[in-house]
């Protein structure tokens, strides 16, 4: 079998379809119609009210019982956040698309675990042999998931293969308040068989940041909503909601180390090849990639699919919530790849959006219909960035100068703190550029250096008008999002 990333998606949904299962698109993936959420983070999202009971009853959804679809996900801020991974490993993305099937009150984890375990093995032909699956282990007062346990026993999963996790792992939020309950995942065994065909265990690698064995499968059994004041309120019904790496299981079926060795994103590399007449991607990384360039492309090819899908939804960039951290993913691309591939910047990313528009305009029509404004307003932020990039990048150097006569490994926070407010550096992307250096940043001195610059503005009613504590990852993040209910979590917006 030839396992192309559009045969893999194909797959998914006819399996679920066959079996009942309604057909419905992605949502977008800027959530303008809910508040506590920054993007669209699970494939769930679009089903909140469904598994409240509160869906409008003259809706679609109010007769929906199973459902299936290939969600558009952005993990770049809020509750799961992975930008900080993208580049460096071989399995975050910014964007990505997220598989799913839901069962709303009416099939629960017996059929769940059935159907994901025989599409796995038997459709996809992945060997189980590399499969490992998780149940939740109980704590907090929640039961052990013992039910989940004995019936991936009764698939044919043997007991070695089958691991407790806790409730990081294995209970599942979508953020600070809303569904949840615990899950059930499957995991994979990247690495090489013995000459016999045996594999070593790999039960202690499962959930440990290995990037040999990772997660492919999310199967969450929604049983509560997590309320505004941190309780669990059980729901009126049990809920199936599963979520699979897209990705991630093209990697697996294509045999690949890496999601970018795959069709989703070698197009993706060529591109940028042509464009910038960089050596090709090895597809190696950290030490492996002395000059950067790989995980340059890999920076690059994620971000201009989080921008483009985002934009094309209506998430443009600006200097408050959703739309600043579109600011921020842009301007940590433009600034990979003027360094490592020594380009202008100005109208870099519009000119891979076209081949973007073409692997995936198929299966998501609006980015062919917004192609133009995507590729128009991605100029615009990028020109304005241009500007002061440079002058920035001088003044980073100034201070990263200033930091080693001290015999200093630290960037203090005011220097950070400038080069935000003056030069247009979000704080993660000075982190970065520290890090490059063998430089730390301390967070609490930057929050400190924002608080002397708003006591400094004082009477600035703009500049007061935030003063919580937040992450500085997402200073500038927080202005519009006034309306999110104020729980501990919720400033790390
Ligand atoms: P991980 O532990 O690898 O970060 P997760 O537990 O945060 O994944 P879930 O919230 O359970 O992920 O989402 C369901 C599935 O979506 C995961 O099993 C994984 O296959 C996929 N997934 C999650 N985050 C990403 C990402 N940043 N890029 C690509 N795929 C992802
Ligand atoms: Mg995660
Ligand atoms: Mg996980
Ligand atoms: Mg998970």
């Amino acid at each position: 079998h030839d396992w192309s990333a559009r045969r893999v998606r194909d797959t998914f949904l006819d399996y679920f379809k066959e079996r009942g299962h309604t057909f419905v698109p992605s949502s977008s993936v800027v959530p303008l119609s809910d508040p506590t959420l920054l993007f669209t983070n699970a494939g769930m999202n679009q089903y909140k009210a469904i598994f409240l009971g509160t869906v409008d009853p003259a809706s679609d959804f109010a007769s929906l019982k199973r459902a299936v679809n290939s969600q558009k996900c952005i993990r770049a801020g809020g509750k799961h956040n992975d930008l900080d991974d993208v580049g460096k490993d071989s399995y975050h993305h910014t964007f990505f698309e997220m598989l799913g099937n839901w069962s709303f009150g009416d099939y629960f984890k017996k059929e769940a675990i059935e159907f994901s375990w025989e599409l796995l093995t038997k459709v996809y032909g992945i060997d189980p042999k590399r499969l490992y699956v998780t149940y939740f282990e109980g704590s907090d007062g929640l039961e052990p998931d013992l039910e989940a346990k004995e019936l991936w026993k009764s698939v044919g999963v043997p007991e070695d293969h089958i691991l407790p996790g806790n409730m990081k792992d294995n209970f599942w939020e979508m953020g600070d308040q809303g569904p949840c309950g615990p899950c059930s995942e499957l995991h994979y065994d990247l690495r090489e068989a013995d000459k016999d065909g045996n594999y070593r265990n790999a039960s202690s690698l499962v959930n440990a940041d290995d990037p040999e064995v990772i997660e492919i499968w999310n199967n969450v059994f929604i049983q509560y909503n997590r309320e505004p004041d941190r309780s669990l309120r059980p729901l009126p019904n049990k809920h199936v909601d599963t979520g699979m790496g897209f990705e991630r299981l093209v990697s697996v079926l294509q045999h690949k180390k890496s999601n970018y060795d795959t069709d989703v994103f070698t197009p993706l590399f060529k591109k940028i090849q042509e464009i910038t007449g960089a050596r090709e991607y090895r597809g190696k990384f950290g030490h492996e990639d002395p000059d950067g360039i790989d995980t340059a492309y890999r920076v690059v090819a994620d971000h201009v699919r989080t921008l483009s899908f985002a934009i094309a939804d209506g998430g443009v960039p600006n200097n408050v919530g959703r739309g600043y951290v579109v600011r921020r993913v842009l301007r940590r691309g433009a600034r990979y790849a003027r360094k490592y591939f020594e380009t202008e910047i100005g109208d870099f990313f519009s000119k891979i959006v076209p081949s973007l528009v073409e692997q995936m305009g198929d299966m998501f029509p609006e980015i062919r219909k917004k192609e133009t404004d995507i590729k128009e307003i991605l100029d615009e932020e990028e020109k304005s960035f241009a500007k002061s990039l440079d002058r920035g990048e001088q003044m980073f150097e100034k201070y990263a100068q200033k930091a080693k006569v001290k015999g200093s490994n630290d960037l203090p926070g005011d220097d950070v703190w400038r080069l935000y407010d003056t030069y247009g550096f979000p704080v993660d992307l000075t982190k970065l550029m520290a890090e490059e250096r063998g430089l730390n940043i301390n967070d609490k001195e930057v929050e400190e250096a924002q608080e002397k610059a708003r006591e400094a503005s004082k009477g600035d009613k703009k500049a007061g008008a935030v003063l919580v504590k937040l992450d500085v990852h997402d200073l500038g993040a927080l202005e519009n999002m006034n309306n999110v209910p104020k729980t501990d979590d919720s400033t790390k917006y």
